[in-house]
């Protein structure tokens, strides 16, 4: 309705505002009290190449997930707009990173295969002053190897701020301490091939907008084989997001696409499952 999308109009009328203020203040002292009892936990999702005709795992996203004593798992979705809201972003998305961090270093101790990740950085926490100088603390305090580490920033960031410079002295930066940075949801807004101009990023993740029609039309196909090569062209990596089925992973494996990330391979997965698919190192 009207009065839920522009609560402060709705205000002059009813109390909803009012109400709706109450239940956001509720869910705020709940969120904070998960992050005092360290109810949040990461899933991670494999990232997919083919090798010698299949599929094997050769990274993964980290995604948080609120392990509630109520609810259940909640999905980001629900409560990522409330911390963005309150400024609470930074210190989820900080968490987030560290667990990753450590988690690596368990990896590396455990000979484990030394697959990348990738954690999401919120646009909201990114528009804040010496926002990396956090990750570089991190990075130094748990000794991972940075090179291991991707940070994915959303093409609504980038777009968004207000000098393309800044987002290019950002991505610099990023590298400077030693990770990589990917463009994620790209195609999901007003994307546009001119920040892969500007823009020195090393991935490219492809939103599953793209596949809506499960690439059944001539057009998407084009549209999509275009910015796969393009992407090569720019010596980027690709990602296909959100792929669920057969015939579209076999479409953009024959054009080209690096890797894939989608229900049809795996879901985000307890650390403990993924894990389970990783070849020891060196194999
Ligand atoms: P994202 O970064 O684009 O992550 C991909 C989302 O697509 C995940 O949803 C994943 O579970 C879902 N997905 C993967 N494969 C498929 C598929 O085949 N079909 C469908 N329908 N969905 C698929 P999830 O885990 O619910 O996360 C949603 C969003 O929340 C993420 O989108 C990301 O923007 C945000 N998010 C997650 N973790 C963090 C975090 O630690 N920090 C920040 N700032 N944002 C996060
Ligand atoms: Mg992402
Ligand atoms: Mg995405
Ligand atoms: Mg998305």
């Amino acid at each position: 309705t009207v009065a839920e999308e522009y609560p402060s109009s709705a205000a002059l009328f009813d109390g909803s505002f009012a109400v709706r203020q109450e239940e956001e203040i509720e869910r705020l002292k709940e969120l904070e009290q998960a992050f005092a009892r360290e109810e949040f936990c990461i899933y991670l999702q494999p990232k997919y190449r083919q090798r010698d005709g299949h599929a094997e795992v050769a990274g993964a996203e980290a995604l948080v997930r609120w392990v509630h004593p109520g609810r259940g798992l909640v999905p980001p979705g629900e409560f990522i707009p409330l911390c963005e809201r309150t400024g609470l972003i930074r210190q989820l998305d900080l968490l987030v990173f560290e667990k990753v961090c450590l988690l690596l270093k368990r990896w590396a101790e455990q000979g484990l295969a030394e697959v990348p990740v990738s954690v999401n950085v919120s646009r909201q926490h990114m528009k804040t002053a010496h926002f990396l100088d956090s990750y570089r603390d991190i990075l130094q305090r748990t000794g991972v190897d940075a090179h291991r580490l991707e940070l994915e920033l959303t093409e609504n960031v980038l777009f968004t701020t207000r000098e393309i410079g800044e987002a290019r002295d950002l991505i610099e930066r990023i590298h400077q301490l030693g990770m990589h940075c990917s463009l994620d949801d790209f195609g999901a807004g007003y994307s546009s091939l001119g920040l892969l101009k500007d823009l020195p990023v090393d991935t490219l993740k492809l939103d599953r907008q793209f596949f809506a029609d499960s690439l059944h039309s001539p057009r998407s196909q084009a549209v999509v084989r275009s910015i796969l090569s393009l992407a090569r062209a720019l010596e980027i990596e690709s990602v296909a997001e959100g792929i669920e089925e057969e015939g579209q992973a076999a479409f953009l494996w024959e054009a080209g696409c690096d890797l894939i990330q989608g229900y049809l391979y795996a879901p985000p997965l307890p650390t403990a499952a993924f894990e389970s698919l990783l070849p020891p190192a060196n194999n």
